[in-house]
């Protein structure tokens, strides 16, 4: 088999047709003359070729006598740089231009923006294929859906007398495969962008039998970046900052909410990107998804598959096997092109649905990634270090040691570029066969999957039915086949009612349901051997949506039968209005949905006055537990904003004719929320995107805002991941230009907060940042979670807890629901509190994922709120808004925000007002 750089083309150069206009053509002639120039000249490298940087087998590509197959500048000429080249990052406006006229001269490129970023900014992709396919890619498109479709597949082969397999098979032979190759999900890690530019063009433009067969074999989905708004930030930062005293890599997220958790986002769907790439996945079912990582500069010069242990047991076996089979075929192809440095295996091996097999996984991708070293904090600078990097000595995972202790821009430019062809060889080796296996075989065999119970199903009778509305969404956005029940109907013994939804497993993405809604049981046998210590994760270890949303999901094992329609489209509960003679006096939603947040901001913005009960209320036959939202029914425009908060989120609105004789609080009018998130702080991001979500009037606290904070904030959220350094020390001023000056250090800032508290401000402090408010009040706590990893870790799982409701931070939780746990605070409470949840003392706190050691925290705290001078403080150890997956505990993040800023009233004077 060639290697992915191929040897001389002896194609004939004969001139190709376009399909193009000569009108669009001619847009390229001014810089097709300079290229001829260049040339001619001698100046401008052959095709295929990057420039001055490439090893020597780069001019091995292509016999020096053939012709470009269109006229185009080479990269080195249009952004006067090669790609690799130290010092200098092509910008992603500049590669949008390139792109775009490589695709405007050649017939086999086209480009087209697919969606708009986070920040506005145009989200581009190319395709590659033979003139011929990409002008089928419709009749493509379609035969690769079909293919995935199993029910249509045992229609069309019954029409045509025709065993499935066989038929699928001829079916296949009529169509290509799409390969999907993304560069730039992780902006830092720079050198894949550079790359991909010149992949692009090197098809456009080399005509060699590998170019030939790559495009004549399937269509190329290239995305230059996944992330334009980080491609952006990185690499006009890094240019601008050029000659100056400034840290090379731009500090802040790179995502405006995420930063580089934006590879987490894929189940729960809540960036415009991971929406675009979902969308792109969905639309072009590739065969094979190529992710182009950069790792730490230790790291192995190049990593690929096989992956490391464990493996979810929910994925289809083919998809894992053929990853490890792209990826060490690259190994193969890497080391035969001399690339020492290249390893496998002993990496990434946790597979659940947030980490690296995301969502195409279960439509039958094939997912690999590439991870190359990285040139550490000046970017894009050669790097040096002391020792040889590594691998530095040969083993059976990385056979062609490193032998240098340089590594440079170039390098990682040709490694990325030697990866990438070797994918797209692999399958044009056989595309047909690719096209069968994962678009037709994997699919028909998650029709008999018996990996998991027989359903999922979702009672319509739910505490909290906005969280009902919210996890279906995720399964309607992911394409899944819901049915609701026409009827009532039993399911293992349990009587469901009308509406109920319910989630096959025996069906094309019924592996992806499993997957969101088991009970995750870390695999035991994730070891080397079978007395060798557990392979532990590399990231978090649950990914089950209803104990994460709060909805309750039954597992059944058993077929049943019940009257259903299939659901195309989840919309909230039909709202429950009261008349206006039921609610003469006031309105009452109940606390028990984190939708709640929604109704109380959308109440804000329409100036309704808001209170809350702090004991149960009774209304229509039941009783609301504490912590019900109560309007008076007297106030301008209330009745038209509850009616719109209800409509929006499902929640039922009950009415009172008379006002409950009940204590509570009175809300702000508006509570003004500042976040302290951090410069480059993930967890202050993904909060700060989830408070503008619920309309929060939520403003970042800045460096000099804290010279003022009363008069600005009524509660002061300090993010998880803000530590007191973050706070006093900050982003030097001196290392980065004015627009980061907001995140410098403010030496006194904990005085300053605690100044605030005492004041009668409300703080709530979440994760670690827990700790940095407890230091800065003095607060009566203990951190008893255990340092020592190899006795107790729980690395991002779900644990028991159990909540007093009474208490207000906890108002409207259910008395125990599991909690987000990723090694944080817990503690043990030695002064005054008010205590809202605990770990129960219990032996194993684990609901789903990995802990051990987990009853070490048994019967600690973890949310509770303490009165500080005439303030108070909210503290949940947890990182209870983790990535914002756990969002049962939003209601918490709401009470603890709105509540600690409010104004106790007794149950006089709640009668008065709502009379
Ligand atoms: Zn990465």
């Amino acid at each position: 088999m060639p290697t992915p750089e191929p040897p001389p083309s002896s194609t004939p150069s004969a001139p190709r047709t376009s399909r193009r206009s000569l009108a669009r053509r001619t847009l390229t002639i001014a810089s097709a003359v300079a290229v001829t120039a260049a040339l001619t000249l001698g100046t401008g490298g052959a095709p295929g070729q990057s420039g001055g940087n490439t090893t020597a087998s780069g001019s091995a590509f292509v016999a020096a006598t053939d012709a470009p197959k269109v006229d185009v500048p080479t990269p080195a000429e249009f952004f006067g740089f090669a790609m690799g080249t130290e010092g200098k990052l092509a910008e992603f406006d500049r590669i949008k231009a390139y792109l775009s006229d490589l695709a405007t001269a050649s017939p086999e490129v086209d480009y087209e923006v697919v969606g708009t970023t986070t920040e506005g900014e145009e989200f581009p992709v190319v395709r590659l294929g033979s003139e011929a396919n990409l002008a089928r890619l419709p009749q493509i498109l379609d035969i690769n859906a079909r293919l995935a479709d199993p029910a249509r597949m045992t229609q069309e082969a019954a029409a045509a007398g025709m065993s499935r397999d066989d038929y699928a098979r001829d079916l296949a032979k009529q169509s290509v495969p799409v390969y999907y190759m993304e560069a730039g999900i992780h902006s830092t890690e720079v050198m894949n962008t550079q790359a991909v530019v010149d992949v692009v063009h090197r098809f456009a433009t080399e005509r060699s039998d590998y170019t030939e067969k790559v495009l004549g074999s399937m269509i190329v989905l290239v995305v230059p970046s996944q992330n334009p708004d980080g491609t952006n930030k990185i690499n006009n930062y890094f240019n601008a900052t050029t000659g100056t005293d400034f840290a090379r890599i731009y500090p802040d997220l790179y995502q405006k909410y995420v930063g580089h958790d934006n590879n987490r986002d894929w189940f729960m769907f809540t960036q415009a990107e991971s929406k675009i790439r979902l969308g792109l996945e969905q639309k072009y079912r590739p065969v094979v998804q190529h992710y182009m990582h950069g790792a730490g500069t230790t790291s192995p010069r190049i990593w690929s598959p096989p992956w490391d242990e464990p493996m979810s047991p929910v994925l289809d076996p083919l998809t894992v096997s053929s990853a490890n089979a792209i990826g060490q075929e690259a190994n193969r192809d890497l080391i035969a092109g001399g690339k020492k440095g290249a390893a496998t295996d002993d990496a990434y091996g946790i597979m659940w649905n947030a980490d690296v097999m995301g969502y195409s996984t279960f439509q039958g991708t094939t997912t690999w990634l590439t991870e190359i070293a990285s040139l550490g904090p000046n970017l894009w600078l050669n790097y040096t270090a002391d020792s040889i990097l590594p691998p530095a000595k040969a083993t059976l995972r990385a056979p062609l040691a490193y032998d240098s202790n340089t590594w440079t821009p170039a390098q990682t430019v040709e490694y990325a570029k030697t990866a990438a062809y070797s994918g797209l060889e692999t399958v044009a080796g056989n595309p047909q066969e690719w096209l069968y296996r994962n678009a037709y075989q994997v699919n028909a065999n998650s029709e008999s999957y018996e990996g998991g119970p027989y359903a999922y199903v979702v009672s319509a009778n739910q505490r909290d039915p906005y969280a009902l509305y919210d996890m279906m969404k995720i399964f309607e956005t992911g394409k899944v086949r819901i049915e609701a029940s026409t009827a009532a109907f039993t399911a293992d013994g349990v009587r469901y009612p009308k509406g109920s939804y319910v989630l096959r497993t025996n069906q094309p993405l019924g592996r992806w349901v499993d997957q969101l809604l088991r009970v995750d049981v870390y695999p035991d046998n994730a070891r080397k051997c079978s007395t060798c210590p557990l392979i532990l994760p590399y990231s978090e270890t649950t990914d089950n949506l209803g104990l994460l949303m709060g909805v309750s999901v039954a597992s059944v094992e058993d077929e049943f039968t019940a009257p259903t329609t299939a659901v195309t489209q989840i919309t909230p509960a039909a709202p429950v209005f009261p008349t206006e003679a039921q609610a003469a006096a006031a309105y009452v939603v109940s606390p028990t949905s984190y939708g709640l947040g929604k109704v109380i901001t959308r109440l804000e913005d329409a100036g309704v006055p808001m209170y809350r009960a702090s004991a149960r209320v009774p209304v229509l036959g039941r009783t609301l537990p504490p912590g019900a939202l109560l309007v008076p029914a007297s106030a301008d425009g209330a009745r038209a904003a509850l009616q719109a908060a209800s409509a929006e989120t499902g929640l039922p609105v009950y009415g009172l004719a008379a006002a409950p004789q009940v204590r509570g609080i009175k809300l702000e009018a508006t509570t003004r929320v500042g976040l302290v998130r951090g410069a480059n702080n993930m967890p202050g991001g993904w909060l700060r995107w989830m408070m503008e979500q619920y309309g929060v009037d939520v403003q970042v606290i800045e460096a000099d805002d804290y010279a003022d904070l009363a008069g600005q904030f009524d509660t002061v959220v300090l993010a998880p991941g803000i530590s007191a350094t973050s706070i006093t020390t900050g982003l030097d001023p001196a290392r980065y230009p004015e627009e980061f000056h907001w995140a410098r250090g403010v030496p006194d800032g904990p005085a300053k907060l605690k100044a605030f508290v005492e004041g009668g401000g409300n703080l709530v402090a979440l994760g670690s940042s827990s700790l940095t408010a407890a230091s800065a009040m003095s607060l009566p706590v203990t951190n008893v979670t255990p340092t020592d990893r190899n006795t107790f870790t729980a690395p991002g799982a779900l644990l028991a807890q159990t909540f007093d409701t009474k208490v207000p931070a906890a108002w409207g939780m259910p008395s125990s629901w599991p909690v987000w746990f990723n090694n944080d605070p817990a503690f043990t409470v030695t002064g005054d509190a008010q205590v809202a949840s605990r770990y129960p003392d219990q032996d194993d706190l684990l609901v789903s994922g990995y802990a051990r050691g987990s009853e070490a925290i048994g019967g600690a705290a973890n949310i509770a709120t303490f009165t500080v001078g005439k303030g108070q403080a909210t503290i949940a150890g947890g990182h209870i808004t983790f990535r914002t997956w756990p969002r049962a505990a939003w209601t918490v993040v709401t009470n603890a925000v709105y509540n600690g800023a409010a104004t106790p009233v007794t149950a006089r004077q709640m009668q008065e007002a709502l009379r």
